[in-house]
């Protein structure tokens, strides 16, 4: 049984100027516009990077500062209502010049050289998350129960 039915209905198409927190910058896109439900793409470069790994026992985040430039390769997140307000979460791979890639939980820190970004927005019932105590994330409702083993 499907939890949530969303329809899309608009994008926003663009660039992120230059210098701009990534994270940041996506964040306060959703939340001045209101975007409750909502898929990100990109792809670009940065100046520096800021990438956190989840460690699943410890259930917390670690960090890691990327302190040179490279091709964003792949940005992809969400938007969904965490808190009563509109949250992005996202994740990002980035090469440096020999190829070499690099990734994780995208974080504040992330500057912008160049970055085209598409934010698919959709409409339906708001898509909230809530904490999930066996990962100690918060997270959507399961998709359908039979996913669950
Ligand atoms: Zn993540």
């Amino acid at each position: 049984m499907m939890r949530s039915q969303f329809t899309s209905v608009r994008s926003y198409i663009g660039c992120l100027p230059m210098g701009a927190d990534l994270y940041e910058s996506l964040t306060t896109i959703a939340r001045e516009e209101n975007l409750r439900a909502g898929r990100i793409t990109g792809i670009g470069a940065v100046t520096q990077a800021v990438v956190a790994y989840y460690d699943q026992t410890e259930k917390q985040y670690s960090s890691v500062k990327l302190d040179h430039g490279m091709e964003i390769v792949s940005l992809l997140g969400n938007i969904s209502i965490k808190d009563g307000d509109p949250f992005v979460h996202a994740h990002i791979t980035l090469a440096d010049r020999d190829g070499k890639v690099y990734g994780g939980h995208l974080m504040p820190g992330t500057l912008v050289f160049v970055c085209e970004v598409f934010i698919d927005v959709f409409e339906g019932e708001d898509l909230v998350r809530t904490l999930s105590p066996e990962t100690g994330l918060a997270l959507w409702l399961p998709l359908a129960e039979s996913t669950r083993s």
